[in-house]
């Protein structure tokens, strides 16, 4: 069935190689958003959020993102940006575990969610310490002073994917809380947060799911676990009766305990059409599809760009749905390719990553994508002052 490129409304002329980082629109996207403004918002006002059902769509939608990670309906609610849901999520861990100061994660995590656990650890001022190790040494650092093992699933450079079944195995016999960050995972490799018996899973919406740019996170919490936490965001929409105004926080008898404040309506209209582009699609087809496009590419890079140094695991049962590759021009380079139509990006300090996302790229678009690769790496057009100068998103 893949790709399903009539389902997005794709630039003539472009290659789009970074659906891992903002998602292109999904057809309806602008009826959608376009329809509850003018058929919700604009005619039937406040009464929008009974009538059109607003204040029920943050768990609603949120049960279409969850098919996609094993999520059974009412285990996920989206709202906030990932950054804050890597806060509720860990502050609710650690009030888990009140006997341990340890936080575990690795140096492949993405810097925001280490930012917020650090910045959480210095607000409790509680001895709670951030222990970040290789990504290969996370199994052998779980022990019994662990309160919260916190990992991305895919790092964000390499594409390096961590075993989550063995290691959040590891993590409770250890006694500790798993925490999983899916956002290059959900609508990017097979997940299932049930089987693996995740306590928490965090993701965000506007990568692999394409729901725009920010639109919200979503946060998956065990079922059995719900009713016991406390949320350390404790908003009035997360209270089990916001309505009735009372003086005192008391959170909701389900996931909507990690609901926050008002939710964002248009964008979680926007997610719910990008939702439709799922229809039908199943992600072990998605992953089969994934890993032929990215063997395809290795394999090409690999025998014609020998400028380019593999940085993304070659086993494909060890990779996510990026490939990623070392050069020391590594911007520059980009910057070449992008003029050219095939849009990839850059992480810093030499990373070029192109992100694989089946519903819309083929084998026919990688074959083309190497062409424009190889041709400004061996003939050096990347050497040009205008492709140096760096703007503020990479
Ligand atoms: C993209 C990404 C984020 C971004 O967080 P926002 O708060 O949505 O900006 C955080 N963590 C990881 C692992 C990411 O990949």
């Amino acid at each position: 069935m893949l790709p399903v490129k009539q389902r997005f409304n794709l630039p003539d002329g472009i290659i789009y190689l970074d659906g891992n980082s903002l998602g292109p629109v999904p057809v309806g996207t602008s009826e959608r958003v376009s329809r509850v403004v003018n058929d919700q918002w604009g005619p039937n006002l406040i009464r929008s959020w009974n009538i059109d059902g607003w204040m029920a769509q943050p768990v609603d939608v949120a049960s279409r993102v969850g098919r996609l990670i094993g999520a059974p309906a009412g285990t996920c609610v989206l709202g906030d940006t990932l950054s804050i849901k890597v806060h509720q999520a860990l502050s609710a861990a650690l009030q888990m575990r009140r006997q341990r100061r340890l936080v575990l994660s690795d140096s492949g995590n993405f810097p925001s969610d280490l930012y917020m656990a650090q910045g959480l650890i210095d607000q409790l001022d509680q001895g709670y310490e951030l222990q970040v190790v290789e990504p290969e040494e996370i199994e052998n650092a779980i022990n019994d002073k662990v309160a919260a093992v916190m990992l991305t699933h895919v790092d964000y450079r390499t594409g390096r994917m961590h075993d989550m079944n063995a290691i959040t195995r590891k993590a409770h016999e250890s006694g500790a809380v798993m925490i999983l960050d899916l956002a290059h995972s959900a609508g990017a490799v097979e997940v299932d947060v049930t089987q693996d018996q995740c306590d928490f899973a965090i993701g965000c919406t506007y990568k692999y799911l394409n729901a725009g740019p920010g639109a919200p996170a979503f946060i998956y919490v065990r079922p059995d676990l719900t009713e016991t936490i406390d949320p350390a965001l404790s908003g009035w929409l997360g209270h089990a009766a916001p309505f009735e105004f009372e003086p005192g926080y008391r959170p909701a008898a389900s996931i909507e305990r990690f609901r926050v404040g008002t939710p964002a309506v248009l964008q979680v209209a926007a997610l719910d059409a990008a939702m439709d582009a799922w229809e039908g699609i199943d992600m072990p087809e998605v992953r089969a599809a994934s890993i032929e496009l990215s063997e395809l590419f290795i394999e090409e890079i690999q025998a014609r760009v020998p400028q380019l140094e593999l940085a993304s695991p070659r086993d494909a049962s060890l990779r996510g749905s990026q490939v990623s590759f070392h050069f020391s021009e590594g911007y520059a380079a980009m910057q070449a390719i992008i003029a050219r139509g095939v849009i990839g990006d850059f992480r810093a300090p030499d990373i070029m990553r192109f992100g694989l996302t089946p519903l819309f790229i083929d084998k026919d678009d990688i074959r083309a994508a190497i062409d424009i690769i190889e041709e400004v790496m061996r003939d050096k057009l990347w050497d040009k002052p205008e492709y140096k100068t760096k703007s503020k998103v990479t």
